[in-house]
């Protein structure tokens, strides 16, 4: 069923132009970037859904708050601007800039755990789980099962599995347990939202073993946004309440601003109450971050970033937002191309392994999705699946991933209704002719992260 396209709610004051380079020229160039589009040219690339982080537009609003920014070495205008604006939105007595979403992560984990810990996730983002290895501990992802089923419809696909959860706290033993961190939305789950009420449950779990709750919050008006629409208990309230709401049952949260928050660059550290956890994370944020009025960032960027916190939560352009992501995947749906269902918040997560049953995990299909459509339309998108999984930290061995997915994920306020179809149409073209597209092995890799750089070959 055809869905109808959300029209933008803004028009568009600032224009950058594109070009999509002739086929010969593609071919070309994802073979110099050693079939890995991280390292291919901006320039090179027509659509560019290799992330929704830091690719937003700002609006007009962030773009005269730059000029406004205070740019004093401590205690500038824009900091306690910013300052302001997280405590009331998140209800949380300390925010502590930082660069990025990772920088809160490095500032953060390394004071709560160490080797012999474990983290336990809903599902940890690669730089989440990798900071946790960094600080010595082990990553253990517990989502819930219907997660794992890309056609399985459910509401909250990126919950946490409680009882799993409980499971694990006894297993490992309560006072190995470092961390629990609730991932809103799911990122690696495809974008799945968290309900308020596993939020809750999760929070009751930690609390009766007394192991502290943090929120990896890149997406918190997302997930509201989805919790309203799908939690009977919310459908009437406000989005920014459903997020305080949402915060109210942890005790931290680490935050990429460059997700929801709408800006080019920024992260955030929260902490709701624990003032000695702060005082720590000030000194680290001083070492690593800079003077902790600015972290790593222009007073223009908190500027910027107070803004667009508040921008995040507006319901009209979470509409549009969603809405976009709804219309492809109406598309997808009369294409008959499979997809993690029903479409997440950020992106579009296709199920490489369903269109290319006859290439195993280790030669990654995701990245052979990704790699094709890039040849197909200069489209650019990323495997979310064991290529981006890497290898074992202990044995080296290369890891299975849940799901084999290239995602697509959508850049906020930048592209329209006819480059939404560009991306449906090449899809099409590739499915058309998916027994014909090859698998990849890794010539090259670095030991951590590797993703964003190894060098691949087609396995002929
Ligand atoms: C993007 C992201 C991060 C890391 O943030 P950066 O700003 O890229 O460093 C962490 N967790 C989640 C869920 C993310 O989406």
């Amino acid at each position: 069923m055809a869905i109808k396209y959300v029209a933008e709610p803004f028009r568009i004051k600032m224009v950058e132009p594109i070009k999509m380079l002739s086929r010969e020229e593609r071919e070309e160039k994802i073979k110099e970037a050693k079939y890995n589009l991280f390292n291919l040219k901006g320039e090179d690339v027509f659509i560019d859904l290799l992330t929704d982080s830091g690719t937003g537009a700002m609006s007009d609003k962030q773009w005269s708050g730059v000029m406004r920014g205070d740019e004093a070495y401590a205690g500038g205008k824009s900091y306690f601007k910013l300052l302001e604006a997280g405590q009331d939105i998140f209800g949380y007595k300390f925010i502590q800039p930082v660069h990025q979403g990772r920088a809160a992560e490095k500032v953060l984990f390394g004071l709560l755990m160490g080797s012999g810990k474990y983290a336990i996730s809903n599902m940890f983002f690669d730089t989440t789980r990798a900071h946790v290895e960094l600080a010595g501990a082990r990553a253990i992802d517990c989502v819930v099962e219907e997660a794992k089923d890309p056609t399985l419809r459910a509401p909250f696909k990126g919950n946490m599995d409680v009882e799993k959860l409980e499971k694990l706290i006894n297993e490992y033993g309560k006072e190995n347990i470092a961390l629990v961190v609730m991932t809103i939305t799911n990122n690696s789950a495809g974008g799945q939202p968290v309900s308020v009420q596993n939020m809750r449950d999760v929070s009751a779990v930690c609390k009766k073993y007394g192991i502290p709750l943090c929120i990896d919050a890149a997406r918190y008006a997302e997930n509201a946004f989805f919790v309203k629409q799908r939690e009977e208990e919310f459908k009437d309230w406000a989005i920014k309440d459903i997020v305080r709401e949402m915060f109210s049952y942890a005790d931290m949260f680490t935050m990429s601003a460059k997700k929801d928050a709408i800006v080019n660059m920024g992260g955030l550290v929260g902490i709701k109450e624990d003032e000695e956890l702060y005082q720590k994370v000030k000194g680290n944020t001083i070492s690593f971050e800079g003077f902790t009025t600015y972290g790593g960032l222009s007073g223009r960027d908190l500027e910027a970033l107070a803004v667009g916190l508040y921008e995040g939560l507006d319901e009209d352009y979470l509409r549009y937002r969603i809405g976009q992501l709804e219309y492809i995947a109406a598309k997808l749906d009369e294409a008959g191309i499979a997809y993690q269902a029903p479409v997440g918040g950020h992106g579009v997560f296709i199920d490489a392994k369903a269109m290319f049953p006859h290439i195993p995990y280790n030669e990654f299909p995701g990245q052979a999705l990704a790699v094709e459509l890039y040849k197909e339309a200069g489209i650019r998108t990323c495997d979310i699946g064991s290529y981006m999984l890497g290898n074992d930290p202990d044995t080296g061995e290369q890891l299975q991933a849940e799901f084999e997915f290239t995602r697509l994920a959508v850049p906020r306020r930048v592209y329209t209704q006819a480059h939404l179809d560009i991306v449906v149409d090449a899809l099409i073209a590739i499915k058309e002719r998916a027994s014909e597209v090859k698998g990849y092995r890794i010539t090259w890799e670095p030991p951590v992260l590797r993703h964003f750089q190894a060098h691949l070959e087609p396995v002929e």
